[in-house]
C-alpha cells in the first residue's frame, strides 16, 4: 500500500495554549502514524521559505511574525490520505468558518491564530518535509497496521 505523509505543524498559539497533546491525540487515536516530530525555534528565513507562495499577500509579514514568535511542533504524519483528510481534521483557514469537531473549529476563532498547519497537497508535503526535516524522519513500523487497514 502506498503511504502518504504530510507536514503537519502546531503553531506558537497552539503551543502556549496547551494543545500540543490534544492535536497528537487526534492524529494518533484516527490511525495514522507519527513520523517525525520535534518543537522548535524557527528562523524567519525558514518561516519564509514554507510560506513563499504568499509572500505578495498583504498579510504575510504578519504571518511570518506569528510564526516566529514562539516554538512550534513539527511533525510528520503518515497513513492513507493523510493530507486530505488532515486538512479535513484541522478545517477551514478561516476558524469562523470551520466546522465544529475540527481542530480549528475547536480551537480558534481568528484566522491569524488558528493553531496549526497541514500539507494542502502530496506534493507540497514531500516539499515541507524536505525543509523542516532536512536530517529525515523515523522509520518504524506501526504494528497496528492489520487492524487499521484491510
Ligand atoms: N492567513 C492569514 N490571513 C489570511 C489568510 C491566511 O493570516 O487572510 C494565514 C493563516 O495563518 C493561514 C496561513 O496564513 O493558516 C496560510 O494560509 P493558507 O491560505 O495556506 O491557509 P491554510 O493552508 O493554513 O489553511
Ligand atoms: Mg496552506
Amino acid at each position: 500500500m502506498a503511504m502518504e505523509q504530510s507536514y503537519i505543524m502546531i503553531k506558537p498559539d497552539g503551543v502556549q495554549r496547551g494543545l500540543v497533546g490534544e492535536i497528537i491525540k487526534r492524529f494518533e487515536q484516527r490511525g495514522y502514524a507519527l513520523k517525525g516530530l520535534k518543537i522548535m525555534n524557527v528562523q524567519r528565513h525558514l518561516a519564509e521559505k514554507h510560506y513563499e507562495d504568499l509572500s505578495s499577500k498583504p498579510f504575510f509579514p504578519a504571518l511570518v511574525d506569528y510564526i516566529i514568535s514562539g516554538p512550534v511542533v513539527a511533525m510528520v504524519w503518515e497513513g492513507k490520505g493523510v493530507v486530505a483528510t488532515g486538512r479535513k481534521m484541522i478545517g477551514a483557514t478561516n476558524p469562523l468558518a470551520s466546522e465544529p469537531g475540527t481542530i480549528r473549529g475547536d480551537f480558534a476563532i481568528e484566522v491569524g491564530r488558528n493553531v496549526i498547519h497541514g500539507s494542502d497537497s502530496v506534493e507540497s508535503a514531500q516539499r515541507e518535509i524536505a525543509l523542516w526535516f532536512p536530517e529525515g524522519v523515523t522509520e518504524w513500523t506501526q504494528v497496528a497496521k492489520p487492524w487499521i487497514y484491510e
